[in-house]
């Protein structure tokens, strides 16, 4: 261990995720445990800014793995993005002997996180989002749980729709990826699916629900992603009723997904990236994101993490990849097609399986 590691600071920043307080806990305690005390900054790079911080004792954080939301609170803050912003926020770093980091969030707290470590302050960043929309993870503290609150809701939609012959049109979130309706719809038995990263017969949909309503079939669940954008959903669910006179109802369970009490996978996951983050941070290294891969916790590059999240969802800028090597960016184009492939794979199964 570095011996100038005497103080960190963690934080939870821009959406909440349940599982950002399992990240606190396992961040604080094997901090304290390897004799670093812990700054717990509140409200996300606002409060680094406006100097809002707690310490943070073993204590503090015994009872808080089962708590959805952050003890810590979040924030979304553009003055974060200026300099005058990035300076003061490196003055409270300063004025309380933080010698680095732990950033919890999705890609803009990584984009946070990367520019504090250039100007010399080391951050390591841990996902925290429902969406699981950080390309370079195979998932993300807060998708497990999120998967499963729908899960709960749309199983009890499922017994009223039945009771009333309906079909219900939920709408999940997910602004900028589909995992969640891919997910959810396969296990809710959605007879259809709609995200933003498969082409969606509509057609062939209300042709499967007319033949399965002959054949007696008396409820139905139809999976809409966010990013499809409002009122996509709503308008979906008139034309269900047009088109199959089947009666349908629409719903949207909107920020409920966010919260409650995470899951064993979410807090097991959470607690191993929490450990890694700190490990990471202690053996002096900056500027890295924890990620899971292929059932493994590892580090990779915070600014390759980024590109490669440009990358698969065609954003790249003009002289994105100058900066990468050959073999790095081959490594960006296998990622992508990984994550294009899950899509193509399992959107295939939920289309033929659903009904
Ligand atoms: P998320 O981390 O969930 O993607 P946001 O995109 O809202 O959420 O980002 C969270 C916060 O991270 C922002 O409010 C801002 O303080 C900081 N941030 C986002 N983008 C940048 C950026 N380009 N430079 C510096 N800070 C940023």
């Amino acid at each position: 261990m570095e011996k100038k590691f005497k103080k960190i600071g963690v934080l939870t920043s821009g959406g909440d995720a349940p599982g950002m307080n399992a990240v606190i806990k396992s961040v604080t305690c094997a901090a304290i445990e390897k004799g670093v005390e812990v700054i717990g900054i509140l409200g996300g790079y606002s409060g680094l800014i406006n100097d809002r911080t707690r310490k943070l004792t073993a204590l503090d954080v015994t009872d808080i793995i089962s708590k959805g939301g952050t003890m810590l609170y979040s924030d979304r803050c553009d003055e974060f993005k200026t300099e005058q912003g990035m300076q003061k926020a490196i003055a409270t770093c300063k004025r309380h002997n933080i010698d680095g980091i732990i950033a919890i969030g999705g890609d803009g707290t990584f984009r946070g996180a990367t520019d504090l470590s250039i100007r010399g302050i080391p951050c390591i960043g841990v996902s925290g989002t429902i969406d699981n929309d950080i390309t370079a993870t195979d998932t993300t503290v807060g998708f497990d749980t999120a998967m499963n609150t729908v899960l709960s809701l749309g199983d009890a939609l499922r017994d009223t729709s039945e009771s009333h012959a309906r079909c219900c049109v939920i709408e999940v979130m997910g602004r900028n990826a589909g995992y969640i309706a891919l997910e959810t719809g396969i296990a809710l038995n959605a007879i259809g699916v709609v995200l933003q990263e498969m082409p969606f017969d509509k057609e062939r949909m209300f042709a499967k629900m007319k033949k399965m309503r002959e054949l007696g079939q008396r409820s139905f669940v139809v999976i809409v992603a966010e990013g499809m954008g409002a009122p996509y959903a709503e308008a979906l669910t008139k034309e269900i009723e047009e088109k199959t006179g089947i009666e349908s109802r629409f719903i949207r369970p909107a920020h409920i997904v966010r919260g409650g009490i995470p899951t064993l996978a979410d807090r097991s996951f959470a607690s191993k990236c929490g450990y890694k983050a700190v490990e990471a941070l202690l053996e002096g290294k900056s500027d890295l994101v924890i990620c899971s891969r292929h059932d493994e916790i590892v580090t990779t590059d915070i600014r390759w993490a980024l590109i490669v999240d440009r990358m698969y969802k065609g954003k790249l800028k003009d002289g994105d990849l100058d900066k990468f090597t050959p073999e790095q960016i081959e490594e960006m184009k296998a990622l992508c097609k990984e994550r294009h492939d899950y899509f193509v794979k399992n959107y295939e199964i939920v289309n033929s399986i659903g009904c």
